[in-house]
């Protein structure tokens, strides 16, 4: 490499960290600190109100792990700002600055990505996330699932799927090559070239006595939204089936809600119970972060999705389709797999 080259790379180099250092500095000095105060406030109150059966060194783990996975990057200062501030300012859900938000928080998160890229090159081809632009317009097949069962206990039959259809599905899986992924995969998408995930609504117990061992048997991964409030219920997943699923490391228990309201329809106090309580009992009982939200009854609005972003960074919906990385995070697209839908349908839809 010859002096002048050689100067031109070191120009290139310390200009690229100084508008870097600028940019986080900038926002990330003020902000960092309020959201960190804001988390650390959310966890003492929920530990005020919890009773003596609480397990505090669980529940200390499980925000560590969350703190470690969501570290405070512009990009998610930036879209957590935005969607807190549209939420307050916009209480029936109509304009806003929440596209905005998302928009800059990508074109940041894209700028991180590049400077990154040049600064550190080999940890920048490690990690392609679901926000990276060289991922844009990849389409990946999220699997509506709810319960498994030959006889429905309800009227909506659609609800159950056959066990042995789930375990035709499981095995075409897995004999195609394809990779079942959790939402915590996301950060990593590049490293996935056929990824599909497996999601599983409302945490009923067949999602354990079911398709739990068929997981192990084909080594596929699920992901569970579970209710908070239904663990003490008979037809749903006990807490210690929950805690078993999770450390099994082929599923990842995400948030179903508290009570499964429709969002869409309550007030500020309410929403926030519903998304926040939530969150903080999965992770106390589990010890892992949880990163995603299934909308009950797919209900959401504008108001609903600002205030999701607050403390999940992935939320599902029922609109019909494959989600497609560079789309909006809070609405993403899935594919209901129903009571009917045979082996040549379900590999159609992937
Ligand atoms: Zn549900």
């Amino acid at each position: 490499m010859n002096g002048f080259k050689h100067k031109k790379n070191i120009c290139k180099y310390v200009c690229i960290v100084i508008a870097t250092a600028l940019v986080f500095a900038s926002a990330a000095a003020g902000y960092a600190d309020a959201i960190d105060e804001f988390y650390i406030e959310d966890a003492a109150v929920f530990i005020d109100e919890l009773d003596d059966d609480y397990d505090a060194a669980a529940f200390d783990d499980g925000y560590a792990a969350y703190e470690d996975a969501n570290e405070d990057t512009l990009a998610n200062i930036v879209l957590s700002l935005g969607a807190g501030f549209s939420g307050w300012s916009d209480p029936v859900g109509k304009s806003s600055l929440y596209p905005a938000a998302i928009t800059l928080g990508q074109a940041l998160w894209a700028f991180q990505t590049a400077a990154l890229r040049v600064i550190a090159p080999g940890q920048a081809e490690e990690q392609i996330s679901v926000n990276d632009p060289r991922v844009k317009g990849k389409a990946i097949p999220i699997m509506t699932y709810h319960a498994v069962a030959d006889v429905p206990w309800t009227s909506n039959d659609m609800l159950f799927v056959r066990p042995k259809n789930l375990e035709a599905q499981l095995k075409y899986l897995a004999d195609n090559g394809y990779q079942t992924i959790t939402f915590e995969d996301l950060d990593n998408i590049g490293a996935f070239s056929k990824p599909v995930m497996l999601t599983f609504d409302d945490g009923y117990k067949d999602n354990y006595t079911v398709l739990y061992p068929l997981l192990k048997e084909y080594n596929l991964k699920a992901t569970i939204f579970i209710m908070g409030n239904a663990v003490w219920s008979k037809r749903y997943l006990s807490v210690a089936e929950i805690v078993e699923m999770a450390d099994s490391g082929h599923v990842s228990i995400q948030s179903h809600t508290m009570n499964h309201l429709n969002l869409s329809s309550l007030g500020k106090t309410a929403l926030d119970y519903e998304l926040s309580e939530s969150k903080a009992f999965i992770e106390s009982i589990t010890g892992k972060p949880v990163v995603a939200l299934c909308y009950p009854y797919g209900s959401n609005n504008g108001t609903v999705r600002a205030a999701a972003a607050g403390y999940y960074r992935y939320a599902v919906n029922t609109v019909s389709g494959k989600f497609v990385c560079g789309t909006d995070l809070y609405s993403m697209k899935r594919i209901m797999v129903g009571r009917g839908m045979g082996i040549s349908s379900f590999a159609a839809s992937l």
